[in-house]
């Protein structure tokens, strides 16, 4: 049984929508300075590329506001401007074309300011992400909460409540703390007390597998209780490394289809092959992919030919070779050192197939329908 998703409120940004029936979206945020345009562009074309479906920058000065400008002309995903405190930042990066914005209106100053800010971004209909900390909580709320999941959610709906004092619901939430118990908790309130979209994380999570493991246990959690429109995990690391754990946390529970899901075995003493090396080399250069494939790396003749059979294509380790399968068949057998490049070969070649089938299929079904009238 799939997984019921929580009817929000849909928003979008750009031509993204998050929420409602909308597709979870994977986001994440540029590692580079924001003034340097070059780099930051080709770094959210590479996590395009991957992907990504909206990026954030932040937005510490006047210089990376000015510099939204032209980071938006060059790039075709929705951009999100990250900005603290300073308003006047928010309206610059409003003028220079951003989708969305990411501030928090209590941390502004006054309602004036929140008005300002509202009004330029009703004109141009762009969302704005209220996102509370467990780290940054207002000494109001850690006095009469403490740092606590109640306390993250009290924060977040100050803030709701001084957009919607402004008749402004273009709003999405978001209450990401480095505990991971404490962030599932406040979702599942929040969940409970409004319609907005939830944008889910864990924050500071760390980095590699640890940090991993946070952000799925955390972020997968909620996706499995329906809870949660746009993920974003965050990692000590490239940001690649963000959206593809984003994306293999939504394809492994069911929510996006496409990618790869690349089977290998544990290896074991009948193994005669360096398989973890392989294994390895393998998912470093799958390519991605919006088909779904299914890729199979096994050891040894026991079990592995099963499983390679049973893939759209898959090798099973010999004594310093490998058979290699494709849609169930034998192919070849391969020697040990060419076994990676054999496999990445068979797989750009299915997915070019599909991809040559798709073109059919959409150019047929544009002929159909003009011969239909
Ligand atoms: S497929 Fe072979 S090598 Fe891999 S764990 Fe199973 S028996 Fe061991």
């Amino acid at each position: 049984m799939g997984i019921r998703r929580r009817l929000t409120k849909q928003i979008m940004l750009g031509d993204v929508p998050v929420g409602g029936c909308a597709p979870i979206s994977v986001q994440t945020m540029t590692k580079t300075d924001t003034r340097d345009v070059n780099a930051t562009v080709s770094q959210i074309h590479e996590l395009e590329e991957l992907g990504c479906d909206i990026i954030r920058v932040a937005v510490p000065d006047e210089e990376a506001a000015e510099a939204l400008k032209e980071i938006k002309k060059q790039i075709s995903i929705p951009l999100v401007a990250d900005i603290h405190f300073d308003y006047r930042l928010a309206l610059l990066a409003i003028k220079n074309g951003v989708d969305g914005l990411r501030i928090n209106p209590g941390n502004i100053g006054n309602q004036e300011r929140v008005r300002a800010v509202v009004r330029a971004a009703s004109e141009r209909g762009i969302p704005i992400r209220i996102g509370v900390n467990s780290g940054s909580l207002p000494p109001d709320i850690l006095g009469k909460y403490g740092r606590t999941a109640a306390g993250l959610v009290e924060s977040a709906l100050s803030h709701v409540k001084l957009l919607e004092k402004e008749n402004y619901y273009n709003i999405k939430i978001s209450v990401k703390a480095p505990d991971v118990a404490m962030m599932i908790e406040a979702y599942r309130i929040l969940a409970d007390r409004v319609e907005y979209p939830l944008h889910l994380g864990v924050t500071e999570a760390g980095g590699g597998l640890s940090g991993t493991i946070k952000s799925a246990i955390g972020i997968g959690t909620l996706l499995a209780e329906g809870i949660g429109d746009t993920i974003r995990v965050s990692l000590t690391g490239p940001p690649h490394e963000e959206v593809k754990a984003g994306l293999e946390i939504l394809r492994i529970l069911g929510l996006r289809p496409g990618g790869v899901d690349l089977i290998s075995c544990p290896t074991c003493g009948r193994c005669r092959i360096d398989l973890m090396s392989i294994a390895r080399e393998v998912e470093r250069r799958l390519p991605p992919t919006r088909h779904d494939l299914k890729v199979a790396v096994m050891g040894c003749t026991v079990n592995g030919p099963g499983e390679a059979r049973e893939a759209d294509v898959g090798i099973a380790g010999g004594k310093g070779c490998g058979l290699l399968f494709k849609k169930g068949k034998l192919v070849r057998k391969v020697p040990e050192e060419e076994l990676v490049d054999a496999l990445i070969t068979e797989i750009d070649k299915i997915l070019e197939e599909r991809e040559n089938n798709n073109a059919g299929n959409s150019s047929a079904d544009t002929d159909t329908s003009r011969s239909s009238g």
